[in-house]
């Protein structure tokens, strides 16, 4: 009998190795890992530059209160401020992506007290969309628009909005005098690998800029390269500066980390820059940016920079559209998404499903059969998250596989 809670649907295999794209199970089966924990190990399991710097930090010092200086701090601000958003501005390290959207949203509260809206009060509503995913903790379960999400958690924290993705005119209609910002996700990877389009993030951004509200970039599963650019909101807008960006997953390479960037522009005429918002004793985190995790993610990040994964993740890309167009296969209409955050929308007359089993998850299950770990993305998506440095061949490997699977259907 498992002590485990049990609020995961769990496959049933144990893992027991990583190395690279592959896993390895306690059966000894070995699989090919595009599911990645999720978009989290960007850099294969237990790449030796991450091991080495996760062991060599964990022999010198592991953690220290954040009331203390924390110099790998320090550094890991600058490279993800000098070398990814290059964009000035300032960073908060937490444990998770959750953490991180929940530090964005008091940043957005703030805000709006200190920019209240003409009769005095402070705005406090900021507008996501349907089928984003932004966590589980209760501010960023209430910013997630799924109901699903939701279920038996009533009454959500008040102060959001859902709007369709994508629509100009419910966006507009949205804005109210408590509104704050404007929070989306580039990619949807939860929702279903649903894609922003420019017309649509460039409207965000003049929208965001005529009501004095922030606008809010959740990258905690298609930033930091995945999107075959190193931010996620570059794939579809180069020249966009979001106010806030928020990441997790791919920055620990799969040690627990997450951070939330501010830009330092200034919200006033007299130049307050939005990140001395958050000041001293405005939020916290124990464990939030210790050395350990900091060690991890500068060495994730110099990998990510270093061999230039970014421009991996867009020429897999273009091999993999390539391949799958040559099949005009019945069972995938679409090919979305960008990068390695790619999302074939499947036909459901053309694979098998039942009540307990959708399109999506069933597909997956035959996969994991032959050798290739995904993970699906709404009831009739397949997701592929591979490591951002998976080579030709394993792509190639894993294309095999997906066709021979789809074949047997
Ligand atoms: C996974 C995810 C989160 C939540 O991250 P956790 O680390 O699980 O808290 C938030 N936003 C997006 C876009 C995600 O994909």
């Amino acid at each position: 009998m498992s002590h485990v809670l049990a609020t995961y649907a769990k496959f049933p295999i144990t893992a027991v190795k990583g190395e690279g794209a592959r896993l390895w199970d306690s059966e000894g089966h070995c699989y090919l890992d595009f599911c990645a924990g999720i978009a989290t190990c960007s850099i294969g399991h237990c790449h030796p530059a991450l091991t080495k710097a996760i062991a060599e930090q964990s022999s010198t010092l592991m953690h220290c209160s954040n009331l203390f200086q924390i110099p790998l701090q320090q550094e890991l601000a600058t490279v993800i401020v000098d070398e990814f958003t290059k964009i000035p501005g300032k960073v908060f390290f937490s444990n998770s992506g959750a953490e991180a959207n929940d530090g964005m949203i008091k940043t957005a509260r703030r805000f709006g007290h200190a920019r209240p809206n003409s009769s005095g009060k402070p705005r406090y509503e900021v507008i996501t969309f349907n089928n984003s995913f932004h966590g589980r903790t209760l501010g960023s379960m209430a910013a997630t628009a799924q109901s699903k999400i939701h279920q038996g958690f009533d009454p959500m924290l008040p102060g959001f909005r859902y709007v369709p993705l994508n629509d100009i005119e419910a966006l507009t209609a949205a804005v109210s005098d408590i509104t704050a910002g404007i929070m989306l996700e580039p990619i949807q990877g939860e929702g279903g690998v649903n894609e922003v389009t420019p017309e649509f993030l460039n409207f965000v951004d003049k929208l965001c800029k005529e009501h004095d509200l922030l606008l809010m970039l959740d990258e905690v599963q298609c930033g930091l390269g995945r999107t075959g650019t190193l931010m996620g909101w570059q794939a579809f807008c180069p020249d966009l500066k979001p106010d806030t960006i928020s990441w997790a997953k791919s920055l620990g390479g799969g040690f627990p980390i997450g951070a939330f960037w501010t830009s330092d522009r200034a919200i006033d005429d007299s130049g307050t820059p939005l990140s001395s918002l958050m000041n001293a004793g405005s939020h916290g985190s124990t464990y939030g940016g210790n050395p350990l995790a900091c060690a991890a993610a500068l060495a994730v990040l110099h990998e990510i920079q270093s061999s230039d994964l970014s421009a991996n993740a867009a020429h897999q890309e273009q091999r993999i559209r390539k391949e799958v167009q040559s099949w005009n296969h019945p069972a995938i209409v679409d090919i979305r998404g960008k990068g390695l955050l790619l999302g074939f929308a499947l036909n459901p007359d053309a694979i098998p499903s039942d009540q307990d089993t959708p399109p999506a998850l069933h597909l997956c299950k035959s996969l994991m059969k032959n050798g290739l770990l995904t993970v699906p993305a709404g009831t009739e998506t397949l997701r592929w998250l591979p490591p951002l440095n998976v080579s030709d061949n394993e792509i190639d490997e894993a294309l095999n596989i997906l066709k021979n699977t789809l074949d047997s259907f």
